[in-house]
């Protein structure tokens, strides 16, 4: 029992557990600033589960498959990078996947109020549940997929904005030429 323990005491074995966050949102669509934080998690992280919540808003622009493809899309070259539909509470589900936090991103002190609240509701559902919160580059901070869906509505300029794929779909459900011209 001592010698197992002391052996892997010496070999480091006990750091190796897998750490897997999972970073929930509605992601209608993904945007640049989301893209960020996902790069930067997928940096410090064993595993990151893109958590594409179904029942986010109720008039979501994108179905929860729509959603889902442009996260995969857009993340294919992140190996440690999963994307998953879910539904319900997070804190049964963030259980459920393995996972031992919660990334969430802070863009300004407009997002602390709410994001502080969820946090909190959530330790007091499940104590063992981490939030993590995360900034992303500051280009992306006044960044929001709701202001990315009217700009694209109105036929403006996103692809600064949004990963090429997201730009495709968007300029697909508005029909903007802006949007239409891109390549890759
Ligand atoms: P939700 O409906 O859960 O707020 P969102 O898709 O709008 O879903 O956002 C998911 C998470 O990503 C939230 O923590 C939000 O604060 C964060 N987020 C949204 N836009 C950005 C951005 N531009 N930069 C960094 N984090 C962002």
């Amino acid at each position: 029992m001592l010698g197992n323990r002391l052996a892997e005491l010496l070999s480091g074995s006990e750091f190796h557990d897998v750490r897997t966050v999972l970073y929930p949102g509605s992601f209608d669509p993904l945007t640049n600033g989301h893209l960020d934080v996902i790069e930067r998690a997928a940096r410090l992280f064993d595993r990151v589960i893109v958590a594409v919540a179904q029942n986010a808003e109720k008039n979501p622009l994108f179905t929860p498959e729509e959603r889902c493809a442009l996260v995969v899309g857009a993340t294919r070259r992140l190996r440690n990078v999963q994307v998953r539909a879910f539904d319900g509470l997070l804190v049964n589900y963030v259980r459920g996947c393995g996972a031992q936090a919660v990334i969430r991103g802070l863009r300004a002190v407009s997002d602390f109020e709410f994001e502080f609240q969820m946090a909190l509701m959530n330790r007091k559902l499940d104590e063992r549940v981490e939030t993590i919160f995360m900034m992303p580059k500051d280009t992306y901070t006044f960044l929001s997929s709701r202001l990315v869906k009217e700009i694209a509505r109105h036929g403006g300029e996103v692809r600064p904005f949004v990963p090429t794929n997201v730009g495709r779909a968007l300029a697909a459900k508005f029909g903007s030429a802006s949007s239409k011209s891109q390549t890759t």
